[in-house]
C-alpha cells in the first residue's frame, strides 16, 4: 500500500510531458512486474497515425535508437493496433514464439496519447489489471490538470505561457544533441525560431464576425500541425500569432519548410472567408539564447515582412547582412500607418 501511494506520488510530481512519459512507463512497468516494457507514442501527422518509440524498458534491452524511427500505426503489430483502435486493454496469452503481454492504451481527453507494449512471465492477474487501470485514470486527469494552464483553449497548441520554460529544454537539448560548438556559429545552427502572424486578421472580424475569425485560427492551427514535424514546437502566443521552434534542421531545409507553410495557407479555401495569407518572421538560435531575446528577432524579421507587402517568409539574419534591418527596426512607440 504504501508502496503503491509511492508510486502514484512520482507520477504526480513529475511536470515536465516528456519526462511524465519514460515515469508513467517505469510505474507500469513495476506495477505489472513486466519483464519487458515499450512505450510508444501516438501522434497525427498530416496523412495518419503514428507512432514514436519513447522508452524501452528494462533499459538494456532498448534499440540503441529509440525514439528515432516513426512507425505508421497501419504497419504496427496487431496487438498495438487493436489498443488503440478499441482503445481497452489487449491482452495475449500464450502463442508459440510469442511472449505473455497485453496493450495497455494511454487515454487523454478525447484521443490516445500513447500505446504501453507490455511482456509479462506470468499472466496479469485481474487485480493488477484493475490497479493499472485506475492508475492510467490518474495519469489521465493529472494531464488534463497540467494542460489546464498551458494550452490555448481555442487551437490547443502551447501557450505564450509556456514558451520560456519550453525554449530553454529545448536549447539545452539542441545543445546536447550537437554539441555547443555548433550553436556558436549562427549560419550553421541546426535549430530556429519563427513567428507567424496572419495578414489583415482584423479585416477576417470586422467582414464576417468573431466566430469565423476564431474559425480561421482553429483551422490555421491545423494546418500548422499539419506542415510542422512531430518534433517542432508550436505556439500560439495571443491573437493571431504563432510560433514555431524548429530542431535538427539545416536552414535551408527550415526556409523551405516555413515557405511550404506559407503557401499551403495562401492556396487554403477558409470557410466563408475564402483567402488568407501569413507573414512570417525566422532567425537561427544561437548559443545562450533565450527565448525573448530569439523572438525578437523573429519578430524583427516579421515586421520587415508586413512592411514588404506581407505573405512572405523572411530572416533577419539574412536583413541584418544586407543592413535591411537598420531602416526596418521596429520602433517600440511607432504607431503603424500603413
Ligand atoms: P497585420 O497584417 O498587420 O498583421 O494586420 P492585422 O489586422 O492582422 O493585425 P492587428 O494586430 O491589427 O489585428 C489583429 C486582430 O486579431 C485584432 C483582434 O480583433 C483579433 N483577434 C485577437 N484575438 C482574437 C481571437 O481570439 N479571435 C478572433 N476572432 N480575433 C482575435
Ligand atoms: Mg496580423
Ligand atoms: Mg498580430
Amino acid at each position: 500500500m504504501t508502496d503503491l501511494i509511492h508510486t502514484v506520488a512520482d507520477l504526480i510530481d513529475e511536470r515536465d510531458r516528456e519526462g511524465l512519459e519514460v515515469t508513467l512507463a517505469r510505474v507500469t512497468f513495476g506495477m505489472a512486474r513486466a519483464r519487458a516494457l515499450t512505450y510508444w507514442r501516438v501522434f497525427r501527422r498530416g496523412d495518419g497515425v503514428w507512432l514514436r518509440m519513447r522508452v524501452a524498458l528494462p533499459e538494456h534491452l532498448g534499440p540503441a535508437k529509440a525514439g528515432t524511427d516513426d512507425m505508421r500505426l497501419a504497419a504496427a503489430s496487431e496487438g498495438l493496433r487493436l489498443a488503440y483502435e478499441s482503445r481497452n486493454l489487449v491482452r495475449w496469452r500464450d502463442r508459440p514464439g510469442h511472449p505473455k503481454g497485453c496493450v495497455l492504451p494511454v487515454q487523454g481527453a478525447n484521443e490516445v496519447l500513447g500505446l504501453i507494449e507490455i511482456a509479462v512471465d506470468s499472466d496479469i492477474d485481474r487485480e493488477r489489471q484493475s490497479l493499472l487501470a485506475g492508475m492510467l485514470r490518474i495519469y489521465r486527469s493529472h494531464l488534463a490538470a497540467l494542460d489546464y494552464g498551458d494550452v490555448d483553449e481555442l487551437t490547443r497548441l502551447s501557450n505564450r505561457r509556456t514558451f520560456d520554460d519550453q525554449f530553454s529544454r529545448f536549447v539545452q537539448a539542441e545543445g546536447r544533441r550537437h554539441g555547443v560548438r555548433r550553436m556558436d556559429d549562427v549560419w550553421g545552427a541546426r535549430s530556429h525560431l519563427a513567428v507567424a502572424d496572419i495578414d489583415f486578421f482584423k479585416q477576417v472580424n470586422d467582414r464576417f464576425g468573431h466566430p469565423y475569425g476564431d474559425e480561421v485560427l482553429v483551422l490555421f492551427a491545423g494546418l500548422m500541425r499539419a506542415s510542422f514535424r512531430e518534433t517542432d514546437k508550436l505556439f500560439r502566443f495571443g491573437g493571431e500569432e504563432f510560433v514555431v521552434l524548429m530542431a535538427n534542421c539545416s536552414l535551408d531545409d527550415a526556409l523551405a519548410a516555413f515557405e511550404r507553410f506559407r503557401a499551403s495557407v495562401a492556396a487554403y479555401n477558409f470557410p466563408q472567408v475564402g483567402q488568407v495569407t501569413v507573414s512570417i518572421g525566422v532567425t537561427s538560435l544561437r548559443l545562450h539564447d533565450n527565448g525573448s531575446a530569439a523572438f525578437g528577432r523573429a519578430d524583427q524579421a516579421l515586421y520587415a515582412a508586413k512592411r514588404r507587402g506581407r505573405n512572405r517568409v523572411l530572416l533577419y539574419e539574412a536583413l541584418q547582412e544586407s543592413s535591411a534591418l537598420e531602416s526596418l527596426r521596429k520602433p517600440s512607440t511607432e504607431v503603424e500607418l500603413f
